[in-house]
């Protein structure tokens, strides 16, 4: 019983959103687009990124995950009144992503906040390499003060490689940049433990802290017919976020601020709504999965000084590097060794192996140099090392 109740005292207070500090708000196309005359809803857009300014204004980073390329696309196809094929959908999407994205720089202008488009695919967060690019522009964007506003690269994604769902994309894209809040801005006001719309005695979930077999099978079925999400992919991607060492919260979009709503806990007033909470912090979380990886794919031999400097949080700097064995990529996980083989670290290189061999014992500032580009100062970052 004592340990019972040190574990719950333990346990944290719901948060809200005002301790987000790299937040991934992902809009789905029903909040955003007419789905009559699909025309983008000027109103609530201007609303939302009221919130988004004042979130931005505490200090928090913001990135937008937004559906409704397909919705605010089809119409000006002709293509309405019926269900899509996906090559309809992804010329519907290829023409209506431009309403998006100028629709989120006109109202985000009126805070003089610049946006930034970016179109990703399944592909690109999987594929170590990429997601590593992707994550740098992102960072990059957010450290120079852009909102990112991603969506799917719907034109190119083919239906094996499509993740067809923003949810999931919010997550994966949320475990990327390490963000420690992800909102899901939906039609239904968080999980219940049935459906709320077919079972009266459906109660409201409002805090998650393991996704366990049980609380799978309250998400039910997917929705019918052409749409995506609903509480199945939330799920999903709850599992993707958590995994990731982030928080999820799933709330109602319909009103009007509804980030604002997000403020205070419903118990003080705000929005109801069901927080998912992982165990681990963002950073654990993401060394985790390169402390659990299986398959290095070299290493780097590094001299004393530099396995002093790992063990008190540095990055691997290629002066530190005495030799570099095996054959791999940039973003590739390799292993750090000391001068008698024994491994000391472990991370994802910055550098192909190729490229790698030819910055050894050089100083960061030479790189460019060597290389023909200018690559990252570090060898392995400290955010992507994970020392034994
Ligand atoms: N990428 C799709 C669009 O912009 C939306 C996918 C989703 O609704 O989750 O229309």
């Amino acid at each position: 019983m004592a340990t019972m109740t040190a574990t719950s005292a333990e346990v944290p207070a719901v948060p809200t959103l005002l301790d987000a500090r790299r937040l991934v708000v992902k809009i789905g196309s029903a909040l955003l687009v007419d789905g009559k005359t699909g025309k983008i809803r000027r109103q609530w857009l201007d609303a939302l990124a009221d919130d988004v300014a004042a979130c931005r204004a505490r200090g928090t980073e913001v990135v937008i995950v937004t559906s409704g390329a397909v919705a605010a696309g089809r119409e000006h196809l002709g293509l309405i009144g019926r269900a899509l094929r996906l090559e309809e959908k992804q010329a519907a999407a290829a023409t209506g992503q431009i309403r998006l994205a100028h629709a989120y720089q006109e109202t985000l202008a009126r805070h003089d906040i610049t946006v930034a488009q970016v179109l990703l695919t399944l592909e690109d967060t999987e594929e170590r390499r990429r997601h590593l690019n992707g994550r740098a522009t992102i960072d990059t964007l957010l450290k120079l003060g852009a909102v990112p506003v991603i969506n799917e690269n719907d034109t190119v994604a083919t239906a094996e490689i499509r993740f067809g769902d923003n949810d999931r994309l919010g997550a994966r894209v949320a475990q990327m940049i390490s963000a420690d809040t992800l909102v899901l801005l939906s039609d239904i006001d968080g999980l219940y433990t049935a459906d709320p719309r077919k079972d009266p005695d459906a109660t409201h979930i409002p805090v998650v802290r393991e996704l366990t077999r049980a609380i799978e099978d309250m998400a039910g079925e997917p929705p019918p017919g052409y749409s995506s999400g609903g509480m199945v992919t939330k799920i999903a991607a709850a599992r993707v976020a958590m995994a990731g060492g982030c928080r999820m919260v799933i709330a109602k979009g319909a009103r009007m601020n509804p980030l604002a709503a997000l403020e205070k806990t419903t118990a003080e007033g705000g929005a109801p709504c069901t927080w998912f909470l992982p165990s681990a912090e963002p950073s654990n979380a993401r060394k985790a999965w390169i402390a659990g990886h299986l398959n290095p794919a070299g290493a780097f031999v590094v001299d004393d000084g530099a396995a002093r400097a790992l063990g008190q949080g540095a990055s691997l700097l290629p002066a530190g590097v005495a030799s570099v064995e095996g054959a791999f990529e940039r973003g590739d996980l390799v292993l750090v060794k000391d001068g008698t083989g024994r491994e000391i670290a472990r991370g994802l290189s910055a550098y192909s192996a190729e490229d790698a061999r030819l910055i050894v014992r050089r100083k960061s500032n030479e790189i460019e140099t060597i290389l023909g580009y200018r690559g990252r100062d570090e060898m392995i970052h400290r955010d992507d090392l994970v020392v034994r």
